[in-house]
């Protein structure tokens, strides 16, 4: 199959590094609500995935959207999955056939996979810690031939966020049965053609030989403009998986926090406005090049909607979600969110607060104001403007950039959660 990711693969996965994994935990409160967190080996859960298996787990068990939490690592070494990124790939109609047969196997899987930890719920004990490592540099502010000497010198300029959230859970024997553990970080040391999990991959597989019997799960936090340097090489892939997981024995050491077993959970699909739309003269200008170049697709595709009558979607239905778990806040957002977005909220609910990106669904980039204001050109780095601007293009939306809103319309979408979360 095709590789999710990079747009400059010219050829299909060659091989397997190591497995590609979906892992859930399920909980159950005293008071017999349920939550289920799915951590997996992909770029992105596409909205289509997302609504088949929301759908199927509300109609299996009886679960509301709110509490279902689908993670995904964005590796750039796992599969093409439907609708997603396309125009970056020259998908021929046998990869097409591939990527819908495997989307609907991974739907099935996940379905499949819920229902086993449902009935394998077991009495456990809940912890809540946070660890840090540090090899997340921030991409947009550092050139990364020089990341090495920065570091050397301190000079590596953020914003980043390098801690490590961890939630543990232990049998009634204090026994390890999973330890689920968060990073901002691209997951994108490996630009190869085998599949892997890249460094999240080699931090679960770490975990996992150390504590025999337990499953080790990741969840990407904000780390759309932050990169694991230098990379492009296994070896790195495994040495950061190593350090992430270090983090992590050290939280398992520290005796963390005992959570008390109430989950409360709230989720919106909050519409975020979209920037203005190409126009027909930008288009067709765009259109003029060769077709190997994904711009080019992304127009011909457009075009083809506009001369079909289709008006271009003019917003889309954002994934917002909240958990409260035994008091540990979890804000889960959809999109490959930018750090300041975990820096904001952890300012505004506490350090101790986790923010995830990339979950539910992965539409687009989600750059903050600040990042959006910096990719508007003329812009005053040559790094800029990937996040807040052409980024757009790589996901096939129909915009240059969100609406200048975007941040101030998801902050208020959480704090209206958190709200709802204590009513
Ligand atoms: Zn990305």
């Amino acid at each position: 199959m095709w590789m999710a990711g990079y747009g400059g693969r010219t050829e299909p996965a060659s091989g397997v590094r190591h497995p590609l994994w979906i892992k859930v935990l399920v909980v159950e409160d005293a008071g017999g609500r349920r939550g289920v967190v799915m951590s997996s080996d992909t770029l992105g859960i596409p909205r289509t995935i997302y609504e088949n298996t929301v759908s199927a787990l509300g109609a299996k068990h009886g679960l509301e959207p709110s509490q279902i939490m689908l993670h995904a690592s964005h590796t750039h070494c796992g599969p093409v999955l439907r609708g997603a990124l396309h125009d970056i790939y020259p998908l021929d109609g046998e990869q097409l056939r591939l990527i819908g047969e495997y989307s609907a196997k991974l739907e099935e899987g996940i379905v499949e996979t819920v229902g086993r930890a449902i009935a394998d719920l077991a009495p456990a004990r809940l912890f809540a810690g946070q660890g840090v490592t540090r090899f997340a540099v921030n991409r947009r502010n550092n050139v990364e031939g020089d990341v090495p000497r920065l570091r050397e010198e301190g000079a590596l300029l953020g914003p980043v966020d390098h801690s490590v959230p961890t939630l543990v859970v232990r049998r009634p024997d204090g026994a390890l049965k999973t330890v689920v553990f968060g990073y901002a970080c691209h997951n994108t040391t490996l630009s190869f053609n085998e599949w892997c999990g890249d460094y999240a991959g080699f931090a679960q597989l770490a975990l996992e030989r150390s504590h025999a019997g337990a499953v080790a799960m990741f969840f990407a936090g904000c780390g759309a403009d932050q990169n694991p340097l230098p990379r492009r090489s296994v070896e790195l892939a495994q040495r950061y998986g190593g350090m992430l997981a270090a983090a992590v024995e050290e939280v398992l050491l520290d005796s963390p926090t005992e959570l008390a077993p109430e989950l409360r959970s709230a989720l919106e699909l909050v519409p975020l406005k979209l920037g203005a739309a190409p126009t027909r003269t930008e288009l067709d200008e765009i259109a003029k090049g060769p077709d190997s170049n994904y711009r080019v697709r992304w127009a011909k595709r457009l075009l083809a909607e506009l001369d079909a009558g289709k008006p271009f979607q003019r917003e889309y239905p954002y994934p917002v979600q909240v958990w409260s778990l035994g008091g540990q806040r979890w804000i889960a957002l959809g999109g490959e969110v930018v750090v300041d977005y975990a820096l904001r909220f952890k300012a505004e609910y506490g350090t101790g607060t986790w923010v995830a990106g990339y979950c539910n669904d992965v539409m687009a980039y989600i750059p903050s104001r600040r990042v959006l204001m910096e990719d508007v050109p003329p812009r005053a780095s040559k790094r800029w403007g990937y996040e807040g601007n052409t980024s757009m293009m790589v996901y096939g939306l129909p915009a240059h950039r969100w609406a200048d809103d975007v941040e101030d319309v998801i902050g208020f979408a959480v704090r209206r959660l958190l709200g709802r979360l204590s009513e």
